[in-house]
């Protein structure tokens, strides 16, 4: 079947295209597209372009340049065909039409990138990431999607799956010849090989949820007692006032939401209420919404003000975030300090001196939020797992290996512990999309827009 798609946003633009793909892509674009030189595409090389006019009824619709893919050098591996044609919305859903009245079908969410990697252009983390690299919002994003592209998680999982077969085929020996004597030092070497493989998987498990705070945000909580700087410091890093900052305490009733870039970093930010008791309704309301807030926080600003003595609220912020990812941030740096210094450092392993008003305060806070986070342990060159599916599939190998580890620990029968190892081989094939059913691609690319 052969499909077509508009490949550029729907939206008035410099230059829209028209995608085709498939055994009659030429053939369909020769009817559409009459080149200048008369010469048809049917005669054209690959990665060779012409130039002329999209026909409609025998009259030109719009001018237009073709560009030659043939099989198996284009991005589904198929014959391609794009068309550039002028970038408004009416044109191009025009020279859409006329390509689905010549015989072309519309393509399905992902369905280009899916025929490439039912092709074997690219496996499928290697797909996955396309929509991590089209949606990445922030540097960092970028350049673990790219990573991925380069295929630096599939390397790691299959080093992992050669280990594995290595070992099942030792055990697949002792399995044939029981009779022959085990030689104690090896079983000890393949629990180290099994040991190391687990561990590798388990880092790469963990990676899935850094790599989450850096492509969706890390959700940020500013928590504090009245007038200490909140408000200060959530204008700081926005970039602009967004919310109300004023003198009297007790006025930020509201959780304003804010994204906001700082560096590597993409800050989701909630400013809320300050955490006290208090008779005014309106405000309890925000105080209940801000504990509900901080129990969720991935990164908690717990906000002081270091030219008061700490208060009863203040330690009962501390009481309330000890043990969360939390940055205590001492501001007023400018006024001369009153606060317990000794007490907050032992309250909080990380502690900021700053002032709010001082735009060069956000260098430091950056690089406290890498600690907090531990982004020092993440390599994101390194190959993560970066979507919810290949974390499911690394799970059901890291199931499997515990088994396999217990059962080669406790002596059991070395059948039940190849069946362990095999599932295991199994779910790593089904991670890299080299054994995957029909069912779970198709999951994979619905997530894909129209077009790619
Ligand atoms: P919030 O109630 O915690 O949101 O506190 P605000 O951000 O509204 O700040 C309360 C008051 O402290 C305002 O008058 C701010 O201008 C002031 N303030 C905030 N940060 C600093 C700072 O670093 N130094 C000084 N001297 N004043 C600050």
């Amino acid at each position: 079947m052969t499909i077509a798609a508009i490949a550029t946003p729907l939206a008035v633009g410099g230059i829209s295209i028209i995608r085709i793909s498939g055994e009659r892509a030429i053939e369909i674009a020769d009817r559409v597209f009459q080149a200048q030189s008369g010469i048809p595409l049917a005669q054209k090389a690959g990665y060779t372009a012409a130039f002329g006019q999209i026909m409609q009824d025998g009259k030109s619709l719009d001018t237009s340049v073709a560009t030659v893919f043939r099989a198996p050098k284009s991005y589904t591996g198929e014959d391609v065909v794009e068309l550039s044609c002028h970038g408004g919305v009416m044109i191009t859903r025009e020279v859409l039409r006329v390509v689905l009245e010549q015989g072309a079908v519309l393509a399905e969410p992902g369905e280009f990138t899916k025929r490439a990697f039912l092709n074997g252009k690219l496996n499928l983390t290697q797909a996955e990431a396309v929509v991590d690299l089209i949606q990445a919002g922030n540097r960092q994003a970028m350049n673990a999607a790219r990573a991925q592209m380069g295929n630096a998680l599939y390397q790691k999982i299959e080093r992992i799956r050669m280990d594995l077969l290595a070992i099942a085929g030792h055990l697949g020996a002792w399995v044939d010849y029981p009779e022959e004597e085990i030689p104690e030092v090896d079983q000890g070497r393949l629990l180290d090989s099994l040991r190391q493989s687990m561990r590798e998987l388990s880092r790469l498990i963990r990676s899935f949820d850094t790599g989450k705070l850096v492509r969706e945000g890390i959700e940020t909580v500013i928590a504090g007692k009245p007038n200490v700087g909140k408000s200060t410091l959530m204008n700081l890093l926005a970039g602009c006032r967004r919310s109300i900052v004023t003198d009297i305490a007790g006025t930020t009733r509201d959780v304003v939401e804010e994204t906001v870039s700082l560096g590597e970093w993409t800050l989701r930010l909630a400013d809320t209420a300050g955490i006290r008791d208090t008779a005014d309704q309106v405000e309890q309301a925000g105080v209940e919404l801000a504990r509900a807030r901080l129990e969720q926080a991935q990164l908690i600003l717990a906000v002081f003000d270091s030219s008061q003595p700490l208060s009863e609220e203040d330690r009962e912020l501390i009481r309330t975030v000890s043990g969360k990812p939390v940055i205590a941030v001492v501001n007023k740096s400018d006024l001369p300090a009153q606060i317990e210094w000794e007490e907050l450092e032992q309250a909080f392993p990380s502690l900021l001196v700053i002032s709010a008003r001082q735009e060069e305060s956000l260098s430091g806070l950056e690089e406290k939020i890498g600690q907090v986070i531990q982004s020092e342990k993440l390599d994101l060159s390194a190959g993560m797992i970066a979507t919810e599916r290949q974390r499911s599939c690394a799970e059901t190998v890291m199931e499997n290996l515990r088994e396999a580890a217990e059962g080669l620990e406790a002596g059991i029968t070395l059948d039940a512990v190849t069946v362990s190892i095999d599932s295991a081989i199994h779910a790593l094939l089904e991670l890299t999309g080299g054994n995957v059913t029909e069912e779970v691609v198709n999951q994979v690319f619905s997530h894909f827009c129209v077009g790619k």
